[in-house]
């Protein structure tokens, strides 16, 4: 089965949700950067001071803090893992790559979850984070586009992408990555 697997795709296509249900299922360790960040500033730690307003802007945490996170879970960890939010760009996955390699634990499969931008402008809308007010939205998906798009084609290239298409009921969709992944 497979227990190395990263989740890409537009903020508000409902990574979270299904990456959680995955992990439940599967006995997965979660990594979401977005949570763990939250966390951090909700912690008042200095990596949340540091990371607070630049989330509240929409736009992206240095990737070394980031990658510091990331690198500090999966050493060590034992057992599969679901990435989420990470990487966000082409630096970010040189990065991960480089530390996967270290730890002799490929990606085995790339899910990217997609939908149209007026149904993500919706979901986001009706969520009601602090980050999801309409301007920082349409921020967020721009930043989406021009710095995390380009990991479709890279991830592709690889051999290692499944498009799932991410509108319709939680169960459905679920039922949907399930199946790309065996
Ligand atoms: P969404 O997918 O809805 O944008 P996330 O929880 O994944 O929400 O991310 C929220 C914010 O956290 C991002 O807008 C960004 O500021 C920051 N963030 C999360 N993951 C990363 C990452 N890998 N690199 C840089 N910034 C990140």
């Amino acid at each position: 089965m497979t227990q190395r697997i990263l989740f890409l795709g537009p903020p508000g296509a409902g990574k979270g949700t299904q990456a959680q249900l995955l992990c439940a299922s599967r006995g997965l360790l979660h990594l979401s950067t977005g949570d763990l960040l939250r966390g951090e500033v909700k912690a008042g730690t200095a990596l949340g001071q540091e990371a607070e307003a630049v989330m509240a802007r929409g736009e992206l945490v240095s990737d070394q803090l980031v990658l510091a996170i990331v690198r500090g879970r999966l050493s060590g960890h034992q057992g599969g893992w679901l990435l989420d939010g990470f990487p966000r760009n082409l630096t970010q996955a040189e990065a991960l790559e480089t530390l996967l390699t270290e730890l002799a634990q490929p990606i085995e499969r790339v899910v990217l979850m997609e939908l149209d931008d007026d149904l993500l402008l919706q979901r986001l809308l009706g969520r009601g984070r602090a980050d999801d007010n309409e301007a920082v939205i349409r921020h967020r998906l721009s930043v989406y586009a021009e710095q995390t798009a380009p990991l479709i084609e890279h991830y592709n290239q690889q051999g290692l992408l499944v498009a799932v298409e991410s509108s319709g009921t939680v169960e459905a969709i679920a039922e949907r990555i399930s199946a790309a992944l065996d």
